[in-house]
């Protein structure tokens, strides 16, 4: 190794594992220039969940449960991109292109795995088309956009049956996220529902569904019975061993066949691994990742695994820790300085965490807490709830955001506009002026391209010959095609002959459309075989130039 060489040090995932890894590592290595800390995440903040539900009801402002990780972690080296590939054999983390289509390898001596999980839906039918996830702020927003367009419909929908459908809202899952998103919804679409002539609050119908025998199984029996109980007062219908078996556009399944009529159908139940760390070559325990006590991957020394991915002992209770922010804080400060210590060659120190304070939310201004084993429930358990999470929410600008929004919306109404956000498209149209690549060679196949207007080179380029044309294209035909259907890199370069106008669908989009169209499948799988076949006879006849 090259002795001017830096440490590289890189963190997949900017969640609270991720995070707290990076800021314990920045604060161990103050002053170390020998060490460079990279860490990967799609978005540029931090997201802090436990404020999710309150998103929804708009007692928390959009951009509130936010932080940009910029300035958590000022020493870290942030890439903004979304991992593909890990490779613990050869060390080396592949990341999506950007703007341009060439991926970006990074090499690694010490790894942190902090990817968290995923909701997949894949199992139960209906559930992938039907089911709202709660994970993320688009969620979030999505939802909320939701329930204020089913009240403006049930506000015009003369029909008693599909009032009562559009007034039904269903959340499958009992832990904390289910039953804070249900007592968040539930206060609030009763709230907004005041402000349209046409409906009757006591028409609106909320469902908890939850497959054991009490809600926040993480709480003891007695304190999540009272919040049962709490949540009925508010007129919740809970319904305990019940399981959610599918859904349609128009209701939720439950096992058994009983059908409850419904437009919002969430679900928070358990998420599933993460699809790139379930295919690494490690221990893995039902999809999360083994590691030894100091948090290491046994046969991969130099990896670590922090948060919601990993599946970690607690050396303090000796039981599985569980999914919770609290957890992958704690976990990313072990794990840095054990990765400290590894590389320092001083002693390591097990995980043991100590967990004092337990709380949930129930939706209108109740909760219930079980703090150093003292039970609260009612208003007192919200505002500890709500204090324990100020003081846990990074950055002070932030805090006094949430404090501010917080004594607000004691004394405001709740807000009920729609805010109105398009959903990233998969098809998209595309202007390029003459003479310009559209991609290259080598490239990795990201789109297909349909030419609506204009003309378009598809050239080779011959070792040691230069550049072959294999043929010109126009309106109504289509490239790029190949290397999505043959999952490899482009085999040509596409140029402008004149200005050109492309509708072009992104690879996931292209894919299903052929995937579950056998006939237009045969017609691509055709059409790439003959152009294949085309390109290897024109390079393979060098002296051949073909328009
Ligand atoms: C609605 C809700 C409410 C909750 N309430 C509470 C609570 O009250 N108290 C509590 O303690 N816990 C709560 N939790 C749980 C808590 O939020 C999680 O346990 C915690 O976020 C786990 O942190 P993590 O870093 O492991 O994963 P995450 O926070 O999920 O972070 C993973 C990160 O990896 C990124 N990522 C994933 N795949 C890729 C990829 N391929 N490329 C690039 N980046 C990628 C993601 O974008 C994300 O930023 C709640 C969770 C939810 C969903």
């Amino acid at each position: 190794m090259n002795a001017n060489r830096r440490t590289n040090i890189v963190i997949l995932g900017g969640g609270f594992g991720g995070v707290y890894t990076a800021m314990e590592l920045e604060k161990l290595l103050k002053g170390d220039n020998t060490v460079e800390i990279t860490l990967v995440n799609r978005e540029n903040y931090l997201f802090f969940q436990p404020l999710l539900p309150e998103m929804i009801s708009g007692r928390t402002g959009i951009l509130d449960p936010i932080i940009a990780i910029r300035r958590l972690c000022p020493r870290t080296n942030l890439l903004t991109r979304e991992v593909e590939a890990i490779d613990l054999d050869n060390k080396v983390i592949t990341t999506s292109p950007g703007f341009w289509p060439q991926p970006r390898r990074i090499e690694y001596d010490y790894l942190v795995l902090a990817l968290g999980t995923v909701m997949n839906f894949a199992g139960m039918p209906g559930l992938q088309e039907h089911g709202l996830p709660l994970k993320t702020m688009g969620d979030a927003l999505f939802l909320r956009n939701r329930i204020l367009h089913l009240l403006e419909e049930a506000n015009i929908e003369e029909d008693l049956d599909r009032r009562q459908t559009l007034l039904t809202f269903v959340v499958a899952g009992g832990g904390f996220s289910g039953v804070s998103a249900t007592g968040e919804i539930n206060g609030y679409v009763r709230q907004a529902a005041k402000s349209y002539r046409r409906i009757n609050p006591n028409e609106v119908r909320v469902v908890l569904l939850h497959t054991g025998s009490h809600i926040l199984p993480a709480l003891s029996e007695d304190l999540g019975n009272l919040g049962q109980q709490i949540l009925e007062r508010y007129k919740v219908e809970v319904r305990l061993n019940t399981r959610l078996a599918g859904a349609t556009g128009d209701y939720a399944l439950l096992d058994g066949g009983e059908r409850i009529p419904t437009k919002t159908l969430i679900s928070t139940a358990p998420a599933d691994p993460h699809p790139l760390l379930t295919a690494l070559p490690c221990l893995k325990e039902k999809g999360r990742i083994v590691t030894n006590e100091f948090l290491e991957l046994p046969e991969f020394p130099g990896v670590w695994s922090v948060g919601d991915c990993a599946c970690i002992i607690n050396q303090k209770s000796g039981q599985p820790c569980p999914p919770t922010a609290l957890h992958a804080m704690a976990q990313g400060r072990c794990a840095a300085a054990n990765l400290v210590a590894a590389f320092r060659g001083t002693p390591k120190r097990p995980f043991a965490f100590t967990v004092r304070a337990k709380m949930g939310g129930l939706g209108r201004r109740k909760g219930v807490a079980e703090i150093l084993g003292i039970k609260f429930s009612g208003y007192l358990a919200w505002l500890l709830q709500g204090f324990f999470y100020l003081m846990r929410l990074p950055t002070l600008d932030r805090q006094l955001r949430v404090m501010a929004e917080f004594f607000l919306n004691m004394i405001l109404p709740l807000d009920i506009v729609q805010l109105k956000i398009a959903r990233s498209a998969s098809i998209s149209q595309e202007h390029f002026g003459p003479g310009e690549v559209i991609f290259k060679q080598g490239d990795h196949g990201d789109r297909v391209y349909i030419i609506m207007k204009g003309e378009v080179e598809i050239v080779g380029e011959q070792p040691g010959k230069g550049e072959v044309i294999f043929r010109t294209q126009g309106p109504g035909e289509c490239f790029g095609e190949l290397a999505l259907i043959s999952n490899a890199p482009r085999t040509a370069t596409v140029r402008t002959l004149t200005s050109v106008n492309l509708l072009s669908m992104e690879r996931g989009a292209f894919m299903a459309f052929v995937d579950h169209l056998p006939p237009v499948r045969k017609i691509f799988d055709q059409m790439a075989q003959e152009r294949l076949e085309r390109t290897k006879e024109l390079l393979g006849a060098p002296d051949q130039e073909v328009r």
